[in-house]
């Protein structure tokens, strides 16, 4: 079909942008119709005009069929009540003089010229470039269309489109090579292609194109010629995607959600039922590889595991109301549920979540909302609600903390409420290129504060600077966890040796080979009151200084000998104390959390370091506690009672307060 395509062209003499002035790209205006199935009911005209060969009939005739055609239902789009953000009422404006708003991270959207520069890019970052094709103001281009009736909207969407169209043809290298093109030209093309065709993009494009025609296909400026066009390269787009499937994780749930979507949405496509087919399939497969048997989607990243729920409903829900829910398992449905119960199992009291690996704060309205959804599509969970409701509605889960053992998740929790205290450390497998080398690292939130941030992720991949930022947050050292002469784990391959939750505390021990002679067990005691106690192990022959890291949240601290403080005027503090059973030493750090994309905001962190010899252990028991009423600010930490390989027991003395604490390995 390409090849085709390809010597029509030559045949032509047309050179590939001439040929996409007059909209070539994607087979001429006849072939739509060997894509498709013209026996579909309602097409008898269409096919009529075609035998006649009068395509342009035919294409009037198309048209009058989709405007007319029995609906089809866009699951997530409620035609009744369609709304315009004011975010998306700015994408759409601005887009009117090209200002194309790219990625959220690079605000405000750079101007890509009059004559549109689709390679144009300003900061080299690889998402602003993918993500510039994913086309963001499509959507609030027909809404604003669908809301007001203003024509202006349509054209410049069939304006931007077209020209993006012809700019950016999926044979455009083949093309080059044809012409006898220069190595340079070619070598561009072959990167515009590589960020205007990968397959995530082109996945967010099919789905955006339906939302796009059912808001816009009524519209005048909407002609029959450019129907045509647009399913040519409809059917190019979920052909491509189609082929070029990603080979995992959550790229290939998007974009197989995306093909499910168009194979219902254009049943009049011959090929719709081998899209519609190949997502349902993908989808029964993937959910069984992607999901872990405690529901945490396998990247251990809290937003992408988040999407995937979204992915596995939007799918499910598309096939329900179109009455296709069959094709989905009891098996599929469960699972998603035990991925939502993961989901607030990790948030802590306010709704925030953790941050590890590229995950960034969430936004809480919509996290409500899709509790929310989720809530209508498990009835039966009244967690679901209570989360979406603010804690109006619902029932409060029953329990505290939980293991999620084969993700590596362990939440160390003493209440639900703003008052309560949450620790949250993540000690698991690896995963993939959203996940970074920071095993054993928490976060600890108390009252209303979240004191130990984890530092996020800035910004994803690109060039030498862009990943010079995106390294830093990902090295270890920046992480709450045990590190040799500062260096990123060599192995994040946590085991959990022991988990009891009873008489009021909660008892975590995970282990990590963190490096080639040093293996690092972490052991985590929780108590009813949020005191938590940390005891690190550095085992191994190797030699070097061990590290023991904490990274704070924004604020002022106070450091003496009686260790850490924060010193917050309103809410909640904190105090901090490290022991080590070797001459320690107390090292400020360079401290930064993102919340966001490219926002950073720079906080107070230090390790606690001592040096190990070969054939030594090292140990640091430290003591996190709030500070309350009856804070005397007096953290005693004993020398342990008992060390071996399998066990450890040793005393803390908190305000007063003794614990004795310690686990038996069997
Ligand atoms: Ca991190």
């Amino acid at each position: 079909m390409k090849k085709l395509l390809f010597s029509l062209v030559a045949l032509l003499g047309l050179s590939w942008g001439a040929a996409a002035a007059e909209w070539r790209v994607a087979g001429d205006e006849k072939s739509l119709y060997d894509l498709l199935n013209l026996d579909y009911p309602g097409l008898k005209a269409v096919k009529k005009a075609v035998a006649k060969g009068d395509i342009a009939t035919a294409d009037q005739e198309l048209l009058k069929y989709f405007r007319n055609r029995k609906k089809v239902s866009i699951y997530g789009l409620d035609m009744e009540n369609i709304t315009l953000s004011q975010e998306e009422q700015m994408m759409a404006d601005q887009s009117l003089e090209h200002k194309f708003y790219a990625h959220k991270g690079y605000q405000p959207s750079y101007f890509y010229g009059d004559d549109i520069d689709w390679r144009y890019w300003p900061v080299k970052d690889n998402e602003l470039r993918w993500q510039l094709h994913r086309h963001y103001w499509f959507i609030p281009l027909a809404k604003a269309y669908h809301l007001t009736r203003d024509e202006k909207y349509v054209d410049a969407w069939i304006e931007h489109y077209t020209d993006w169209i012809a700019k950016n043809p999926i044979d455009g290298v083949e093309r080059l090579k044809a012409d006898g093109a220069s190595a340079e030209e070619i070598a561009a093309e072959k990167e515009n292609f590589r960020f205007a065709w990968r397959p995530m993009e082109a996945g967010r494009r099919l789905q955006d194109q339906l939302t796009e025609f059912e808001l816009m296909i009524s519209s005048p400026r909407f002609t029959a010629d450019f129907l045509n066009l647009f399913l040519r390269m409809f059917h190019q787009h979920a052909d491509y995607v189609l082929h070029r499937y990603s080979e995992k994780g959550n790229h290939l749930l998007f974009e197989a959600q995306r093909m499910l979507f168009a194979g219902i949405y254009f049943p009049e496509f011959r090929d719709a039922r081998a899209w519609r087919e190949s997502g349902i399939e993908i989808l029964n497969r993937e959910i069984g590889v992607q999901v872990y048997p405690d529901g945490m989607q396998f990247e251990l990243d809290f937003g992408y595991h988040i999407a995937a729920i979204d992915i596995f409903l939007k799918a499910l829900g598309m096939a329900h109301v179109n009455g296709m829910e069959k094709e989905f398992p009891a098996s599929y449905i469960s699972t998603v549920e035990k991925m939502t119960i993961v989901t607030y199992n990790l948030l802590f009291p306010d709704n925030t979540n953790p941050m590890f690996g590229d995950t960034k704060q969430h936004n809480r309205s919509t996290l409500k909302r899709q509790f929310a959804a989720w809530s209508k599509v498990f009835p039966a969970n009244s967690q679901l609600p209570w989360v979406a409701s603010d804690k109006k509605e619902g029932v409060m889960p029953y329990y505290t903390s939980q293991a999620f053992e084969n993700s590596g998740f362990y939440v160390l929790r003493n209440g639900w409420d703003k008052n309560a205290t949450v620790a949250i450390v993540k000690a698991g497998p690896p995963a993939f290129w959203h996940n970074q080398p920071d095993n054993g690292t928490f976060e600890y939130w108390h009252r209303d504060r979240n004191f130990f941030p984890d530092s996020g992720s800035y910004v994803y991949g690109g060039d030498e600077e862009v990943l010079q930022q995106r390294n830093w947050f990902r090295q270890t050292r920046v992480h709450n966890t045990l590190t040799l002469d500062n260096r990123n784990l060599e192995k994040t391959e946590s085991k959990l040796l022991l988990w009891k939750d009873k008489g009021g505390q909660t008892v975590c021990v995970t282990e990590n080979p963190s490096y080639k002679g040093l293996t690092h067990r972490r052991a985590m005691f929780f108590m009813e009151n949020g005191v938590l106690v940390i005891a690190d192990q550095a085992s191994g022959p190797a030699e070097g200084t061990i590290g023991v890291h904490f990274n704070l949240c924004p604020g002022e601290v106070r450091y003496d000998e009686s260790g850490l403080r924060t010193l917050f005027e309103k809410g909640s503090n904190i105090r901090i104390r490290t022991l080590c059973d070797a001459p320690m030493t107390i090292t400020p750090e360079e401290g930064w959390v993102s919340k966001a994309y490219r926002k950073k905001e720079k906080r107070p962190a230090y390790a606690a370091e001592a040096r190990k010899a070969t054939d030594e252990s090292r140990l640091f028991i430290t003591v996190i506690a709030p500070v309350a009423k009856d804070t005397t600010d007096k953290i005693e930490i004993a020398a342990p009672q008992q060390i071996t390989d399998r066990s450890l027991h040793f005393t803390v003395n908190v305000d007063g307060q003794k614990y004795e604490l310690g686990y038996d390995l069997e």
